[in-house]
């Protein structure tokens, strides 16, 4: 496959270039490569001919935190990882690492048993590549033991969860940073703090506030700041241990961030990364205020914030504070499980849509509104997410050796969101109605045209697990 006369953009430039591709990897990306190069690499007729002109030619994006088929609460999340990475495919998404949900109790917190498990939803079933961060929900010293065989599963990073029931306590916190820094594991970690959150919903409950606006007053900016400092000076203590934390959502979040980076050994090499999500940087908590109990379409933890977290997010964002922009995908149908929240919001399951659209709200909302470069919105779409958990220069890039994961981008078009545009298999989009500029046109997977002008072309199953390394 020959891609010609697109701009080709990766975190460190753009250029007019032309990309070949053989057996599904980049062999060379420079200008007129049709001259020397059509006649034995299309021989035959097998190869394609592409014409980006006026496009660009962005690397595919690396999602690094959705929940596909995430069982929580006896619900199970209406993306699996057929549906939800053909979602993520027709948005220019050619890579997940999917968190986990926790296991049965009878697994006894089993990081094995999670990891086999998720085998079981996502082999066969995902249409681009895939992998798994761990998850750990017991400290205890089989789950510790369990932790060294994490590297040999393909799994270099976990998660860890601060709030719901399966959070871990400050000792065990502490004890799990000692033994990742030692295997060189990189735990994720979701900051808010539990007591706060939980005292003031059921303060909320009793006084009979329980309508959606009541979420984001029941886990406020300090609940998940304080959550974010206590984590860094945990980590600090366990000898700076690499620390990857979620969804950050506050401008609260961003100053402790800061001010642990600058009280020790973290400010000359900060072995720590702030994620945000599309949700925070484009919405905000006005919209649990939407008639009809639409409210509870927006209802994910962390809340949607106020406009000034935005502002600051997008200005970290740009700066390097933060380094990766992920999902957080992880769809309930509104009409059916969002009605658990409908008397009662602390009912209504957790997280909101959102793999399909990353790629155009960071260009549209960043790109074009906010001057973010191009090369910075590839940056954290996708070269930072792959080299922070193992899978660069495979993912990531356009270079020689790489993967041929590329997306043909067309930064002019212009496109009101409706739901009925997606491929998500839920039935609303938070981003309904937003008038966007620049959208994906082709997203190609190891050399596959997997998508073309909105319609999705693979196989299910053709998507391969990713056995990352540390
Ligand atoms: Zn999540």
């Amino acid at each position: 496959m020959l891609i010609k006369n697109g701009t080709v953009v990766t975190a460190q430039g753009q250029r007019r270039a032309d990309v070949l591709v053989r057996d599904g990897r980049i062999v060379e990306v420079a200008p007129g490569l049709h001259a020397h190069t059509d006649s034995r690499s299309l021989e035959g007729g097998a190869g394609e001919i592409i014409d980006a002109s006026g496009l660009l030619v962005l690397p595919g994006g690396v999602d690094p935190h959705t929940h596909m088929d995430i069982l929580v609460g006896g619900l199970r999340a209406t993306d699996d990882f057929y549906t939800g990475t053909i979602a993520a495919a027709c948005g220019g998404t050619t890579t997940i690492i999917d968190h986990m949900g926790f296991g049965p109790p009878e697994a006894a917190g089993s990081l094995i048993e999670r990891v086999e498990t998720y085998h079981g939803l996502a082999d066969g079933r995902a249409v681009i590549d895939y992998g798994f961060h761990g998850v750990i929900d017991h400290v205890t010293e089989d789950t510790l033991a369990e932790l060294s065989a994490l590297p040999g599963l393909g799994v270099t990073s976990l998660k860890f969860y601060m709030t719901y029931d399966g959070r871990l306590s400050d000792e065990d916190i502490l004890r799990l940073l000692v033994r990742t820094r030692e295997l060189g594991i990189l735990p994720c970690v979701h900051c808010e703090n539990h007591a706060i959150l939980s005292g003031l919903q059921e303060r909320f409950v009793a006084e009979g506030k329980r309508t959606a606006h009541y979420h984001p007053l029941s886990r406020p900016d300090y609940c998940e700041a304080e959550a974010v400092g206590r984590v860094l000076a945990l980590a600090h203590a366990a000898g700076d241990a690499p620390l990857y934390i979620v969804h950050t959502s506050t401008a609260a979040s961003l100053k402790v961030a800061a001010a642990a980076g600058a009280a020790g050994p973290l400010a000359s090499s900060p072995s720590w990364f702030l994620e945000t999500c599309p949700q925070y940087l484009t919405l905000d908590e006005a919209l649990y205020d939407a008639a009809d109990d639409e409210g509870l379409k927006y209802l994910m933890s962390p809340p949607l914030r106020r406009a000034q977290d935005r502002d600051a997010l997008w200005q970290a964002l740009a700066d390097g504070r933060v380094s990766t922009v992920g999902t957080d995908h992880c769809p309930w149908n509104f009409a059916d499980e969002k009605q658990r929240g409908r008397t009662d919001f602390t009912k209504c399951p957790n997280g909101a849509p959102g793999v399909e659209l990353r790629l155009a709200l960071l260009h549209s909302e960043g790109v074009v509104r906010r001057a973010l470069p191009l090369e910075r919105m590839v940056e954290v779409c996708s070269t930072l997410p792959a080299r922070i958990f193992g899978l660069y220069p495979r993912k990531g890039t356009i270079a020689p050796g790489s993967d041929a994961d590329l997306v043909l981008f067309d930064p002019e078009r212009t496109l009101t969101v409706t739901h009925s545009l997606l491929h998500e298999n839920v039935d609303y989009t938070p981003y309904e109605g937003m008038e966007l500029v620049g959208w994906p046109v082709a997203t190609i997977s190891r050399g596959e045209i997997i998508m073309r002008d909105g319609e999705f072309y693979g196989a299910p199953g053709r998507g391969r697990y990713l056995h990352r390394t540390l």
